[in-house]
């Protein structure tokens, strides 16, 4: 039995480790170094460059001040060194399709969504879609230091028709109205325009023009009524989940669309309905072109529409079978009973009433995705991770490395995939300059792996570091992180 001095002891030193732990993690510059080094590491910067074995990357404040071989990088003094010995150094990674603050906020982004993501590397985000209020003072508190979290990017909400297919919505019946939408977006300050589903044709080109002309990139879903082809010629930015992809590469792409918008007949049985959606997603997969294949795959790449395919969403929700349904994932205790019962309702809407013949029809609709993902890769088409977290059955952070091991099985290099996330969304973000590769004077971003990931992308999850901002998070913060996320989801 322990003492009452021990015990005294014990506590003291449990709210010290506890208050340096709160402290450290969220509050910003109290407790950093002079500078950190990270010795004898093979860097893989991804710029292209092949990797360099036996370097030394020196942090100084929030950025990177030092690249080079570990023989002749001077480290400061006062530095906290870091033996990187057998272990890799990659950027941080980003998320190129997130909604934050659909977890249920205020708490969720910031309680459940920002550990998962930094425990698994993330350091830049793309919100595709949200209120700006919240997104606004998420930012802020990240880049005040007052809490940590990953360096967002966000659209706000959806420029979208009648009734819009998520919320928040800004409703957009025709070009009319287009002025104002792209307007007060851009006075808010978001970073793109959302473009959904359900816009009208008129509407869609009319913020195609209000972007052009007020300077805004829009990026999004190709809506129902459009080709496509016309959205990248229209000039969106980003194509999210290959909406209208596969459509656009059918030699049946008119008549298919056409029967697709078109109402059911009247009085048609749920039954009926599955059937006639299975004839039609047959003869999708039947009327498939090489040609229009390549005709499409030109235009993206002249018109540099950028693709996310967010391959968790469409493998465990958009063509989700029972094999690829995550209920009983270990990594459900992340989940508040609030999420739970969202995610349940999500599966239980694509799962029930569907059988055999759908599941399958399901994969191969997958399987063509990825082949379609791979010609793209091999015809210069630009490509970005994204996972559309959290929707049910993504979970924020693991789904990341997910969407990496789908980009390889498509066909991208393991070193293509990892620049997916790394050096192509800086591109896209336009902040090349900043982030996404270890160089001298960006922001110091960064995973230390203790393997390759060049030789199994699926390495990307042996994360021993992450440093974020500057900031050194060890495994057992990281850990720390995660228990936290798991205790919050047990408390809601
Ligand atoms: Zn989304």
């Amino acid at each position: 039995m322990e003492n009452p001095k021990q015990r005294i002891t014990a506590c003291i030193v449990s709210f010290l480790i506890l208050f340096a732990a709160c402290g450290w993690l969220q509050s910003c510059s109290a407790s950093r170094p002079a500078g950190i080094a990270v010795t004898h590491v093979t860097v893989l910067d991804a710029t292209g460059a092949p990797p360099r074995p036996d370097s030394t990357v020196v942090i100084t404040g929030t950025r990177i001040s030092a690249v080079g071989p570990s023989s002749s990088v001077l480290i400061p003094s006062r530095a906290k060194v870091f033996d990187g010995a057998g272990k890799f150094l990659i950027p941080g990674l980003a998320d190129m399709h997130v909604h934050l603050t659909g977890a249920g906020e205020p708490a969720g982004s910031r309680e459940f969504f920002f550990p998962l993501l930094i425990a698994n590397g993330i350091t830049t985000v793309r919100d595709m879609g949200g209120k700006v209020e919240f997104l606004r003072a998420l930012r802020m508190e990240i880049e005040s230091g007052e809490r940590l979290g990953p360096q967002i990017f966000f659209t706000g909400p959806y420029l979208d028709g009648e009734p819009p297919s998520f919320q928040p919505a800004i409703i957009v019946p025709s070009a009319t109205e287009t002025h104002q939408a792209v307007s007060q977006l851009k006075s808010q300050g978001v970073d793109f325009i959302k473009v959904q589903s359900r816009l009208s044709r008129e509407a869609y080109f009319g913020i195609a023009n209000e972007c052009r002309t007020q300077g805004m990139r829009f990026v999004g879903h190709v809506p129902d009524t459009l080709s496509a082809a016309e959205a990248s010629a229209a000039g969106q930015a980003s194509i999210e989940h290959l909406t209208g992809v596969l459509l656009a590469t059918s030699s049946r792409e008119e008549e298919l669309r056409r029967e697709q918008l078109a109402p059911g007949p009247p009085k048609e049985t749920i039954n009926a309905a599955r059937e006639r959606s299975r004839r039609w997603q047959r003869r999708l997969l039947d009327s498939a072109s090489t040609q229009k294949t390549e005709t499409l795959l030109r235009e993206f790449l002249t018109n540099q529409t950028w693709q996310v395919l967010t391959f968790p969403l469409l493998v465990h929700l958009g063509y989700l079978t029972p094999q690829t349904d995550l209920t009983d994932d270990p990594r459900s205790r992340f989940l508040s009973s609030n999420l739970k019962q969202i995610w349940e309702q999500g599966r239980k809407e694509s799962l029930d009433g569907n059988s055999a013949p759908d599941f399958s029809l399901r994969e191969e609709i997958l399987k063509r995705s990825l082949e379609i993902v791979g010609r793209m890769n091999a015809a210069g088409v630009p490509i970005m991770a994204g996972t559309d977290a959290a929707a049910p059955n993504v979970l924020p952070g693991f789904s990341l490395h997910e969407d990496l091991a789908y980009l390889v099985q498509a066909g991208l290099t393991p070193l293509q995939a990892l620049q997916a996330a790394t050096a192509k969304p800086a591109e896209f973000l336009g902040k090349s300059a900043e982030v996404g590769t270890i160089e001298t004077d960006k922001r110091a971003d960064l995973l230390l792996l203790d393997a390759n990931p060049l030789e199994d992308i699926r390495n990307t999850e042996k994360i021993r570091s992450v440093v974020l901002n500057g900031r050194w998070l060890e495994r057992s913060d990281l850990d720390w992180l995660l228990a936290n996320a798991e205790h919050f989801a047990a408390s809601h």
